[in-house]
């Protein structure tokens, strides 16, 4: 017997309270402030969208939160997930190094996000909520949330980027399945929507104008609630349950990581990862590289610029200190659907400012081949947007090969592509293109960032 290929733990180790990386931080992140009076808002501004639970959750200093019985019984479904080590990778490499990758496609809707669709679920019920309405991307948050709701009873509206209802029927399908009700956006139903299909009829969609739509319908019945699946701090806080497995499972093999790489789109499943091994650098205990790989054509990262600015296109929510393209900047609609937001988690903006992070952009070509090298090595197809994640990857382990370092390389392999398999049928079929958004591009993007006074 070699070293283990999957490293597993025990529902008795599964972790019961998660991380708040904002306790363990030197400076706290920049309040989120009212648009209209440009002063620190307070729970009563959120009360309209989302339960008191999470609104503490969202501000809260203390380091850890319990988690709920009644969530750790629905994690249980899946959780503990498995940590793999990529031995067939490495092999075809040919590099020295030793890769592991924490895989979150085992959950009911193959990614990471029922991790926080469970719990926000959950305290919506408890607070006598009838109805959750959402944006969706690729289509995995609507499939969490519809499946969340379906736990405690209730009902599911969810608006999905009109780019991603065409290209990936069968999430449509999912979503109905667990009980959601589905629209693309932009639609006719709303006043955003509307709005945006009066100046661009053939709008592809993107997730600040989903936001929007889903945010109205939520503001105007007091049984219905708005769930956000990314960006949040307590949607990070729910996903810091993978890096704290990890963290046990690594203790398992006796190892640490030198590096770690995620995908960000609104940073959730790279902040769920790291977070936990951050708090173990902050505290001198290992100390890896962390570095977020996003897409070339949506780089809130390495070319946004850190600003205020609102999460949706339509202006609705507060204003978040966050890297940013510009709350009405509409991304190309590439295949990684999920990594086309105009903006960074204010947590991870602040942790990148604060330098504790690094940042790099990835092409959807060099990704897709990164997916393809992976899938006849390791057997999965990974979706598309941790492809950018497994693209970062392998130039670090094709570096060790240059170098012979044996570094211990990790990342969340935060879903799987068994749904986006038109975008491999495109690549595959030598169809797909590249777009880098050039200098001119952001200016552009940024001009409608609001001005405060
Ligand atoms: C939603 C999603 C993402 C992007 O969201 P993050 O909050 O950045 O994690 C990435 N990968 C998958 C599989 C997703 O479903």
């Amino acid at each position: 017997m070699g070293e283990p290929t999957k490293i597993l733990l025990d529902e008795s180790e599964q972790p019961r309270r998660w991380y708040n990386l904002v306790a363990d931080l030197p400076t706290p992140p920049p309040p989120v402030l009212h648009p209209a009076t440009g002063q620190p808002v307070g729970p009563d501004d959120l009360a309209p969208l989302f339960p008191m639970a999470l609104i503490e959750q969202e501000v809260t200093t203390e380091r850890y939160v319990d988690i709920p019985d009644e969530v750790l019984d629905v994690y249980r479904l899946w959780r503990p997930s498995p940590l793999f080590r990529a031995h067939r990778l490495e092999k075809a490499l040919g590099t020295p190094a030793k890769i592991f990758y924490k895989y979150e496609g085992v959950s009911p809707a193959g990614s990471h996000k029922p991790n926080t669709a469970v719990p926000q679920a959950y305290y919506n019920a408890a607070a006598g909520i009838r109805r959750l309405t959402t944006e969706t991307g690729a289509g995995q948050w609507g499939t969490a949330l519809s499946f969340a709701s379906a736990q405690f009873g209730l009902d599911c509206e969810v608006w999905q980027v009109r780019s991603s209802y065409d290209q990936k029927p069968y999430r449509k399908i999912m979503i109905e399945t667990f009980g959601g009700v589905i629209h693309p956006s932009p639609s006719p139903l709303t006043a955003a929507g509307r709005a945006i299909l009066a100046e661009h009829p053939d709008s592809p969609g993107s997730l600040g104008i989903a936001i929007s739509e889903a945010v109205e319908v939520a503001a105007q019945h007091a049984d219905t609630n708005y769930a956000l699946g990314s960006v949040l701090n307590h949607v990070l806080l729910h996903q810091t349950v993978i890096g704290e497995e990890a963290l046990l499972q690594f203790a398992k093999v006796g190892l640490t990581p030198d590096v770690i790489v995620g995908c960000t789109g609104g940073g959730s499943n790279f902040g769920g990862l790291a977070f936990p091994f951050l708090r173990e650098k902050l505290a001198g205990a290992m100390n890896p590289v962390i570095r977020a790989v996003e897409p070339t054509s949506c780089p809130s990262l390495t070319k946004g610029v850190y600003a205020y600015d609102f999460g949706d296109t339509a202006g609705m929510t507060p204003l978040m200190k966050m890297h940013t393209l510009g709350h009405d900047f509409v991304p190309d609609p590439i295949h990684a659907g999920g990594l086309r937001y105009h903006g960074m988690s204010p947590l991870i903006s602040h942790v990148y400012e604060l330098g504790l992070i690094e940042a790099v952009a990835k092409s959807q070509k060099d990704c897709f081949d990164a997916g393809i090298r992976f899938a006849r090595t390791e057997g999965i197809v990974p979706a598309p947007e941790p492809t950018h994640a497994l693209a970062a990857c392998i130039d670090e382990a094709l570096a060790c090969k240059e170098s012979g370092e044996p570094k211990v390389i990790l990342t969340a392999l935060c879903g799987h592509g068994h749904l986006d398999l038109a975008a491999y049928g495109a690549f595959l079929a030598g169809e797909m293109v590249d777009h880098e958004l050039s200098e001119e591009e952001v200016a552009a993007a940024v001009a409608s960032l609001p001005r405060l006074s």
